[in-house]
């Protein structure tokens, strides 16, 4: 059993009044931390000449990471605050192609050498929106572009209810090897109120296709706290999921954002659980899980132990960015596709979200970096402590001081004084060597303690205006 899994079982023996009490007295807005700053800190300042002089700055032969933004979806989820087209259009996908060819030139012409892809992704929206010839064609040209090296993950999100044989196939063709999928729920009355229907049988299905196939890691994606959620609607789709037996597990928070999802609207006229109810039903999952065997890893992701994700968790190799959580190190990312977020070691930017600006900026010759961000000095001591935290649980004061060259009590004092609470009430401990560790019960509230060193938090909660979803 890892540590992280000794943790939470010891988290399901406290007293659950203590649990619930401690918990959702931290329970309000705040991001999730796929970057620090956060995306609504980036500006138009930083636009596409900033870009390409960043990408300038990247040496040949450097390791990468690639991700693709496919936007498309056949029809609306009503959970779903991503990015995407609600589209049947065939025209729609063939455009796109046309416009992400130019863009992959675009980018490969502005890097001063061939880089080393170790990382290989394509989200969405629904990348499997794409036909099959569509699909290799993407790959390839890609791969023209940007080879991937021979042990490289190369992976994929899919959605079961559009993906056919030969989307399996066209995929273990072109080399994915992994393969995530949205399952959410598999309840009727939870599906049919998040308008996403979905069976097992076909869920399985799909899965067992993609193993017979050969892909090595199969994914879900759930979600607790939807609509007419229960504790036993829960354990039923686990009992299910389970059975399938993916190799990992990413167990997300619905995170209710009607400024952006105004569709999610229509929810609160449903029986969306209360905080305690929903923080009851991500323990019963936790239990389950663990239960089955998976290992948690990071904030919110499970996985079989022989999987890799598993493993770099085990050995602190687990790194965090836009993709979720990834077992490959300090990776610049490169990302293509409308509203796509690349995230250098210097900056974070990201393409126009609206797909006629995308292609109108693509096919004048330039990026479509709408906004963006240059990292200082202070963000990245600050990005470190909290990817630390949020992949490994804690921050060793000694690996500070080594990485930055300075102690983490002097840079901190503010934070280390805001964490004193928090200490009390038994979220995180102080290291004897000065440093940090979130305690077991502290797991369900790793947002609100990454929140203390977040220097742009207290502008955005000053504001009025709602940015983030709740983190409990
Ligand atoms: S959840 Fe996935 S399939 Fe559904 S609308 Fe969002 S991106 Fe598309």
């Amino acid at each position: 059993m890892s540590d992280a899994a000794r943790d939470l079982a010891t988290l399901l023996d406290l007293d659950p009044a203590r649990i619930e009490t401690t918990v959702l007295r931290h329970s309000g807005p705040g991001p999730r931390y796929t970057s620090y700053p956060t995306a609504p800190v980036w500006t138009e300042a930083y636009g596409p000449d900033a870009f390409r002089r960043d990408l300038g700055g990247l040496a040949a032969g450097a390791e990468i990471s690639l991700y693709v933004h496919v936007p498309f979806c056949r029809s609306l989820c009503h959970f779903c605050a991503c990015n995407r087209i609600i589209t049947q259009r065939p025209e729609a996908p063939a455009d796109w192609l046309d416009t992400i060819e130019r863009e992959i030139a675009l980018l490969r012409t502005a890097l001063a050498g061939a880089p080393r892809v170790v990382q290989h992704h394509w989200g969405g929206g629904t990348p499997t929106h794409l036909e099959p010839a569509q699909i290799r064609r993407l790959f390839r040209a890609l791969d023209d572009a940007f080879p991937v090296t021979p042990d490289a993950e190369v992976s994929i999100e899919v959605d079961p209810r559009v993906t056919s044989e030969a989307h399996i196939e066209a995929l273990r063709t072109c080399g994915f090897g992994r393969l995530s999928m949205g399952v959410q729920d598999f309840d009727p009355r939870v599906q049919a109120a998040i308008h996403r229907v979905q069976s097992v049988a076909s869920t399985a299905a799909l899965v067992e296709r993609a193993r017979a196939s050969g892909f090595a890691s199969i994914g879900f994606d759930l979600i607790y706290g939807l609509p007419f959620q229960t504790i036993a609607s829960m354990e039923r789709t686990l009992d299910d999921v389970i059975a399938i037996a993916p190799d990992r597990i990413a167990l997300y928070g619905y995170a209710h954002v009607t400024w952006v999802a105004k569709q999610q609207r229509g929810f609160e006229r449903h029986d969306l659980p209360t905080p305690p109810d929903r923080l009851r039903i991500q323990l019963a999952t936790i239990r389950k899980l663990l239960a089955a065997g998976y290992e948690p890893v990071g904030m919110d992701h499970f996985a079989r132990p022989e999987d890799e994700l598993a493993q770099a968790a085990r050995s602190r190799r687990l790194r965090r960015n836009f993709m979720g959580y990834t077992t490959r190190p300090g990776l610049d990312l490169l990302a293509l596709g409308p509203s796509a977020i690349s995230q250098l070691e210097t900056a974070f930017a990201q393409s126009h979200r609206d797909l006629a600006q995308w292609e109108r900026a693509i096919h004048g010759g330039e990026f479509a970096t709408l906004r963006g961000h240059a990292l200082t000095a202070d963000d990245r001591r600050r990005q470190w402590v909290i990817a630390e935290l949020l992949c490994h649980g804690g921050v060793s004061a000694h690996a500070f001081r080594s990485r930055f060259d300075a102690d983490f009590d002097a840079c901190f004092p503010t934070e280390c004084a805001a964490l004193e609470p928090l200490a009390e009430q038994g979220l995180v401990e102080f290291e004897s060597d000065g440093g940090l560790r979130i305690t077991a019960l502290g797991h369900l509230a790793m947002r609100p303690v990454a929140m203390v060193f977040d220097a742009y938090l207290p502008a955005h909660q000053a504001t009025d205006q709602p940015v983030f979803s709740q983190t409990v």
